[in-house]
């Protein structure tokens, strides 16, 4: 009929005094109904009226139709789930339930099959099928709305008002599947649904696929609003940011693709986090695509990390919260963003909010309550991903302090002979490669060491070290290479090919060592050193050249100590 809205159908299998009506239909529209059927048949003729659910736009009818002449063995034919409800309307015909006849019903020569396609509205919800006019009649499943109402379905578009019907309705797609799976055994020449329009042969196929892909059950998070298409994306920014978090370990992909889906939702522009990591407060932004960095948390967020979450909504029902962009300002300072929405993330397993999502707004948003779920509910998962984030930055952190342990060397602050193996096997390459002027290696010593260990104790031995190793780091360049190779031994290698000039530098580390004073017992103590220098020819090996400044050093030491040997 064309004033209804619902586009609502009835449908008459004609089989002599065994026709049958599926899906009878509601008091506002029998009349036309009626007038149809007296077009083609008596309605006497009508022995069988099925009922695939128990909706009233199907069963209203039936105590009109029960008053009404009928056929005088007429039954309502249904689930036994049903049948318990239409016995309210203590009606004279009998019901009949499909599965006592085996989810069959014998026409006398044409069979109807029953197949149960149970689903949100009806626990007991069928479709027919009539394989000889290979007509399922589908009831709800493939029944939609279109905006102009067609009889019959022209293209692919009429998907739009099924699929909004179904994630809409549908409680899940496994219960969708399952009813899927089974109508599509059969060899189906037309969908006839009670709503919208019928589907031929050929969109059949498209039509299930399309079907199979739909997200269900998006009136789990409706509370007020019945837009169903922001539904869709609000259901799709929360599947989306799932998908990504299980396929990929890449945070800044996830925080990305979160942002895409939530764009045409909020006029969101960024996202940041904030994350406490023990004592410390790492923010992850775009700034430094999402690697972590330790800041000092904006005065806003300060005292709310590490809050409970109770504490934290202050007897509000939502945790989320809208502060004016100016509160977080000096973090990130953008002048198109003037509210920043705060969503809470818990540590796994606890109550505490240890880390917080940021996401700047370009305009004031109005958070309906099915947003408020979805960036709840999204709060967990993103709480799991901030979390191992945090795990990674602070693996990362250890990683760096160990690179700089073994580069370099705790009291004396030089490189270790850990780092000088690949260093200066890198300066004797552009050596031999002549990019590089001269290449010279300094060993150095401290005289009588253990004279001063024995007399003024190891610490006062430890600060001596660490002021000769100071003159050390003092006199070289940034391209020499300071070692401490162990004990009081110490090597440099030096780059110029000025002779003349390395010796000098030499020279003034002992003259400098030589003027140290130190405090306390020591006040009167004057510490030297000597060194062994010798310059590497081309392609020498270093072990070559660093034996003959070794050697150079044991002369200088026989010599006297205090003083520079140059080896030949
Ligand atoms: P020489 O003039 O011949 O070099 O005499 P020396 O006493 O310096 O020679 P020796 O190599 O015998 O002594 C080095 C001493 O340095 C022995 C060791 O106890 C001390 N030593 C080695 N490493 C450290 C350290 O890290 N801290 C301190 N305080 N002493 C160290
Ligand atoms: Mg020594
Ligand atoms: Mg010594």
């Amino acid at each position: 009929m064309a004033s209804d809205p619902f586009q609502c159908h009835v449908y008459l299998i004609v089989h002599g005094d065994q026709s049958v009506l599926i899906d009878p239909g509601s008091v506002l529209l029998f009349p036309t109904v009626l007038e149809k059927i007296n077009k083609i048949i008596p309605f006497e003729q009508i022995r069988y009226f099925i009922c695939q659910h128990q909706d009233p736009d199907i069963t209203g009818i039936l105590p009109q139709i029960d008053l009404m002449p009928h056929h005088p063995d007429a039954v309502v034919v249904s689930h036994w789930r049903i049948n318990a409800l239409l016995k309210h309307y203590a009606l004279h015909m009998p019901l009949m339930c499909i599965e006592e006849c085996n989810w069959k019903l014998n026409l006398g020569g044409r069979e109807l099959r029953f197949i149960f396609t149970p689903y949100l509205h009806s626990p007991g919800a069928f479709c027919t099928f009539d394989p000889e006019s290979g007509v399922l009649f589908s009831s709800d499943l493939f029944g939609g709305f279109t905006e102009s109402p067609q009889l019959f379905a022209q293209d692919e578009r009429i998907i739009e008002g099924i699929r909004v019907f179904h994630e809409h309705y549908m409680p899940s797609r496994d219960v969708l599947l399952n009813g899927l799976f089974k109508l599509e055994t059969l060899p189906i020449q037309w969908i006839a649904p009670q709503h919208g329009s019928i589907i031929p042969a050929q969109m059949i196929p498209f039509v299930f696929n399309q079907l199979k892909d739909l997200d269900c059950g998006l009136y789990l998070i409706t509370h007020s609003n019945s837009n169903i298409q922001r539904l869709v994306q609000l259901n799709n920014l929360l599947k989306r940011s799932l998908e990504r978090m299980v396929m990929s370990r890449d945070f800044a992909e996830l925080v990305n693709t979160l942002l895409q889906s939530a764009m045409p939702l909020f006029p969101v522009k960024t996202l940041r986090f904030y994350g406490l990591l023990r004592d410390q407060c790492i923010r992850f932004g775009p700034e430094t695509h999402y690697r972590g960095t330790q800041i000092t948390p904006p005065r806003a967020l300060r005292h709310r990390l590490g809050t409970h979450l109770e504490q934290w909504k202050q007897g509000h029902d939502s945790p989320l919260l809208l502060l004016p962009a100016a509160e977080l300002a000096g973090d990130y300072p953008d002048p198109e963003i003037v509210y920043e929405l705060i969503i809470p993330l818990l540590s796994t397993g606890s109550t505490t909010v240890q880390a917080l999502a940021t996401l700047g707004l370009t305009a004031e948003a109005t958070l309906d309550a099915e947003a408020r779920h979805i960036l709840e509910q999204l709060s967990i998962p993103l709480g799991i991903a901030v979390e191992r984030e945090l795990i990674f930055h602070s693996l990362d952190k250890e990683r760096e302090k160990f690179y700089q342990i073994s580069t370099r060397d705790q009291l004396t602050g030089l490189y270790t002979r850990f780092y000088m193996r690949d260093a200066v096997a890198r300066l004797c390459e552009l050596h031999d490669r002549g990019h590089q002027s001269g290449l010279a290696v300094a060993v150095f010593d401290i005289d009588h060491f253990k004279r001063i260990n024995d007399t003024y104790g190891h610490q006062e031995g430890d600060a001596v070290l660490k002021r000769v190793a100071r003159v050390l780091l003092e006199n070289v360049r940034n391209e020499d290479i300071p070692v401490r190779m162990g004990g009081e031994e110490f090597v440099v290698f030096l780059i110029g090919a000025d002779q003349p000039g390395l010796i000098s530098i030499t020279e003034r580390i002992l003259n400098n060592v030589r003027q140290l004073t130190f405090s306390g017992a020591m006040h009167q103590e004057r510490v030297t050193i000597s060194c062994g220098l010798a310059f590497r020819r081309q392609l020498e090996p270093l072990d070559q050249v660093t034996e003959r400044a070794d050697i150079s050093l044991y002369a200088a030491k026989r010599q006297g100590r205090d003083r520079v040997q140059v080896g030949g």
